[in-house]
């Protein structure tokens, strides 16, 4: 597979990381989103991340400059997936917007041109069967945040061939990283695993087993996690972690991937964790963990 131009459709938390490190490896990158001032906003994040790199010695003033000359910013989804070798979705995530996204790019884009989503939980078959080439449409889920962590979840869909699977298990080589191969199912097995454990330590802080501190405690100490299940809930946003726990809980059926009650309780509270400063841990004052 020859890929000179990728398009990143999503400027968000990990649309500008993705492209980031595909400018970061050579490639031009075209990144695509709604609103200019989303993508002003998305290349500052870029420069600030280049900026900490430098700092780091991970890269020199050159590269850095060379980096962010590669991205290009683009609001014409049509010309854009029109020009580009590879394609990485990573809008809302939204089953109908992202259907609706693989429609048009499948439509734009030359034959052949992988459409690869960075989904947390959207079936990448229901996605490749909105298309015409749902042998060419695969899940690439980076991890938060892209440019520091090395896995790649590479999900194939009921449809996706052996082909577009090995493509872009060598494109993530090329990008420095860890892919590992997994069937589509609910969750994949990042959130399949991760979430259910969140989930079990929500429940354990409503039923009064001990509070959020003993819990992230006995995880860190325990079992040598760096964060804590409930730091990085709040970490994650309380509203995606029950939106991870629906989709495992319909797609799969069974009670244990029962959203905690109190998971529910908080999200209808609007405690979101970090982003509205209150989760399990208070983020406006000095408790932080
Ligand atoms: P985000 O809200 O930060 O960014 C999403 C961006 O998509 C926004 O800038 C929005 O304007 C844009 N967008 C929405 N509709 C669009 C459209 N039709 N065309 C172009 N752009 C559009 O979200 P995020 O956290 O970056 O998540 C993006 C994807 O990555 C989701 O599928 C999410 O599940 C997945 N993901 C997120 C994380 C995480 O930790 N945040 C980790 C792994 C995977």
């Amino acid at each position: 597979m020859q890929i000179h131009t990728v398009l990143v459709v999503g400027a968000g938390t990990m649309g500008n990381g993705i492209a980031h490190v595909f400018a970061q490896h050579g490639f031009e990158v075209l990144l695509l989103d709604i609103r200019q001032e989303f993508l002003e906003n998305a290349m500052q994040v870029i420069g600030g991340n280049l900026d900490r790199q430098v700092k780091k010695g991970i890269l020199n003033e050159e590269a850095r400059r060379e980096t962010l000359a590669r991205i290009t910013p683009a609001t014409d989804l049509l010309s854009a997936a029109a020009r580009a070798d590879f394609i990485v979705e990573a809008a809302t995530e939204h089953q109908e917007t992202k259907k609706s996204l693989f429609k048009s790019l499948d439509n734009a884009a030359r034959p052949g041109v992988v459409l690869a989503s960075n989904t947390s939980s959207i079936s990448i078959t229901l996605l490749g069967s909105a298309t015409s080439r749902p042998d060419r449409v695969i899940g690439m889920h980076f991890m938060n945040p892209v440019p520091v962590m090395k896995l790649v979840e590479v999900i194939r869909g009921h449809a996706t061939s052996a082909d577009t699977t090995q493509d872009v298990m060598t494109l993530c080589e090329r990008l420095e990283k860890t892919p590992v191969e997994v069937n589509d199912y609910p969750g994949f097995v990042a959130n399949r695993i991760l979430m259910p454990m969140i989930n079990e330590a929500i429940t354990c802080v409503m039923e009064g087993v001990a509070a959020p501190e003993a819990i992230d405690t006995v995880m860190k100490l325990g079992m040598s996690h760096p964060m804590g299940p409930l730091t990085l809930a709040d970490f994650i946003g309380l509203d995606v972690c029950l939106a991870i726990m629906e989709v495992l809980h319909e797609g799969l059926g069974d009670p244990r991937y029962r959203p905690s009650p109190l998971l529910r309780k908080m999200v209808a509270a609007g405690q979101l964790g970090r982003k509205t400063g209150q989760g399990f841990y208070s983020y406006t004052g000095s408790k932080t963990p």
